[in-house]
């Protein structure tokens, strides 16, 4: 990000600009949307110029720029539509102390204006940092759409009553007061009126009050492979929910910045609890948000119910009285087949497939390698990095041809994806070019059309 987006308190001081033509005409049109003083310098002001002045609402000054004019100015805008002149005249702003915009000319600007939805007091601001202004305005006229017109009306009305509402406590209380407030109960009452608002506020807030104390509820999200379009709809809307997100370490950011802005978020794959967080520790935090009233969603990596310690989390949910939901989400070996082209389970090749970790609380796994060593058998090995080896001897030993073919899909649905091509015989030696998150396929090739690849990220492949 080039520039950060901020309000500028400029009620009250004064805004220069230079100009008279098109380029003046639309920033005055914005400017005079706001309380500051505008002062225009034109030698040739377009009528509407002129209209303004002689209502007051702006002072015009019918000739060029001097020094000392952009004096005391906050922000200052050259709209000459002509480059020397602006270039004279921003440095005269320049040594006048002011913020400079020259239209048109975003290197030698220090602000820029965005893309303005006005419904005072509430203000969208959208900026593309000049690189795309047509998309700007599609999603201004995205928002000017969605944004019912009322909705300035009741957050005026309701910045009136915002000292009444401190009689409910911080955070969640107040938050869901207010959201009612304005999809609820405020646009039903503005229908009436604007003098029915303030008494719905009050009744509103007189219910709120009357409420029993509220309790908290947790929903156990399966957060997918990593890609954020592979969220169900469902996590998504919990996660916009949420007063806290508890996180496993393979849940990536991209996925968390879809929480809540509100919402604390908590990794309990490491941060103050050292490299790993017991999973006691994890159940109590959870219980303990919950306890306090908070939605607390429990997220983690691919679907909750696979490998992923779910029924010590519900067991102590359940103990503490505390109402869960869980919501699935698309486990590794989905979205790692997904890019091979295969199938988990084939006509006339497996009936079955197994779901096997490499390894678990007690050290390497046992599986019953007898019946997985038999031509034909496929398995979805997760967490089988460390492990690699381990298996791949068990699987020999047990009879299983070398030459059976293995996949590992690093990363899948991740920028970082990559698809390692291996047999049981070379699957140790591919495993040590492995280095992040890794869901292995045994008896699985890529699709024929894919065979000859190796190691190359997704994009290629899918070409
Ligand atoms: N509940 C998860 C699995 C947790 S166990 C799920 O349903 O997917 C952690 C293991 O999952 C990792 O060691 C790795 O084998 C696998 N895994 C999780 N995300 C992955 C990804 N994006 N790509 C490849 N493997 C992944």
């Amino acid at each position: 990000m080039q520039h950060f987006p901020i309000f500028m308190a400029v009620a009250g001081r004064r805004i220069v600009l230079s100009g008279g033509g098109d380029a003046a005409l639309a920033k005055l049109r914005l400017l005079l949307k706001t309380e500051a003083n505008v002062t225009v310098f034109a030698a040739d002001p377009a009528p509407e110029i002129q209209t303004w002045a002689q209502q007051d609402r702006l002072t015009l000054h019918p000739r060029g720029m001097e020094p000392g004019d952009a004096m005391c100015a906050v922000l200052f805008y050259a709209a000459n539509e002509d480059a020397t002149e602006d270039a004279r005249v921003a440095d005269i702003a320049h040594r006048d102390g002011a913020r400079v915009n020259i239209v048109d000319n975003l290197s030698d600007s220090q602000f820029i204006t965005p893309a303005i939805v006005d419904r005072d007091p509430v203000v969208v601001a959208i900026g593309t940092e000049g690189a795309a202004p047509v998309l700007a305005r599609a999603i201004k006229r995205d928002l000017e759409e969605k944004l019912p017109a009322q909705l300035g009306t009741l957050a005026r009305i309701g910045k009136t009553f915002r000292r009444a509402v401190e009689v409910l406590p911080f955070g969640k209380a107040r938050r869901d007061f207010w959201a009612e407030y304005y999809f609820d109960h405020g646009p039903k009452s503005l229908e009436l009126g604007e003098d029915a608002v303030i008494p719905a506020l009050e009744d509103h807030l007189a219910n709120t009050l009357n409420k029993s104390e509220e309790v908290g509820h947790v929903d156990l999200v399966g957060a997918g492979p990593g890609d954020p379009d592979l969220l169900t709809l469902k996590a998504r809307k919990a996660l916009d929910k949420a007063d806290v997100v508890i996180h496993d370490r393979l849940v990536p950011h991209t996925i968390l910045e879809l929480a809540r802005r509100e919402a604390t978020i908590i990794d309990a794959g490491k941060t103050g609890f050292g490299p790993s967080t017991p999973q006691g520790d994890i159940d109590a935090l959870i219980v303990e948000h919950a306890r306090a009233g908070a939605h607390v969603v429990r997220l983690k990596a691919g679907d909750a119910t696979v490998f992923g310690r779910l029924d010590e989390e519900l067991d102590a949910i359940a103990a503490a009285g505390v109402s869960y939901t869980i919501i699935p989400g698309i486990t590794a070996a989905s979205a790692a087949v997904a890019t091979i082209g295969q199938s988990l389970t084939k006509r006339g090749r497996n009936s079955a497939v197994r779901l096997i970790t490499g390894h678990d609380t007690k050290g390497y796994a046992d599986q019953d390698w007898r019946a997985l060593a038999t031509p034909g058998e496929v398995a979805a090995i997760y967490m089988g990095r460390t492990a690699a080896r381990y298996i791949q001897g068990r699987l020999t030993m047990h009879g299983a041809d070398p030459a059976t073919p293995v996949t590992i899909v690093e990363h899948a649905s991740q920028p970082g994806q990559r698809i390692h091509t291996a047999t049981l015989g070379t699957l140790s030696d591919t495993m040590a070019g492995v280095t992040g998150p890794a869901l292995t396929l045994y008896g699985l090739a890529p699709r024929a059309a894919l065979d000859a690849v190796e190691t190359l990220p997704l994009q290629e492949v899918a070409q």
